[in-house]
């Protein structure tokens, strides 16, 4: 895919927003943080399915101290009425007793599902938990979620690519564009 291109998903138009060079220079500077930050900590990164998955993988890559991964899915119901969201979370297989976790999320958006989640992970019993998010979008802030490590702040816009889809495609892209 050229990225100076605009992209067509379904029935919608995206333009270039992040390049992949954009996006790869914030996760090395990630890593570069945690890498010292967690030097001793042996941490679980525990990232947040489908969305997170090539941020996990490009991340986890430049991580060089002695850490593990995991993965979750978290899924939103949306009922009759809009108070009636039911949030479930899928498989976390690892024991996180007294460990030092990591969670990668793809984007913030209302916050809604990392407000739901971070209580049920806090009664696992970990040592601490901490949230990096590749894509922060402030301005859509619904629920109090404390963000430790961010990539990126953006507009309220609709973003794919890069592991976020619109109905299903366009995850596969090295870029991240914006609904046009
Ligand atoms: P929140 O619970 O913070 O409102 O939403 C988090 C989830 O909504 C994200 O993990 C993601 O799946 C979805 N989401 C929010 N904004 C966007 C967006 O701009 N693009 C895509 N593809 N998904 C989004
Ligand atoms: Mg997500």
């Amino acid at each position: 895919m050229n990225f100076m291109k605009a992209i067509s998903l379904h029935d919608k138009e995206f333009v270039p927003f992040l390049s992949e060079r954009e996006i790869q220079e914030k996760i090395e500077a990630l890593a570069l943080q945690l890498n010292n930050e967690y030097a001793d900590k042996k941490p679980i990164f525990l990232s947040v399915l489908n969305g997170a998955f090539l941020f996990t993988a490009d991340l986890f890559k430049q991580i060089t101290i002695e850490a593990e991964v995991c993965f979750i899915k978290l899924a939103s119901y949306n009922g009759m009425t809009s108070s009636e969201n039911v949030i479930t979370s899928i498989g976390l297989a690892a024991n996180i007793v007294d460990r030092h976790v990591i969670v990668l999320e793809d984007i913030i958006d209302t916050g809604k599902t990392l407000q739901h989640f971070l209580p049920q992970l806090a009664a696992h019993g970990p040592a601490s938990v901490k949230i990096a998010v590749l894509l922060n979008k402030k301005e859509a802030r619904q629920y109090q979620v404390d963000l430790d490590y961010t990539c990126f702040d953006i507009p309220n816009k609709f973003v794919v690519g890069y592991g976020l889809d619109y109905d299903g495609i366009g995850r596969n892209s090295k870029d991240i564009y914006q609904l046009k």
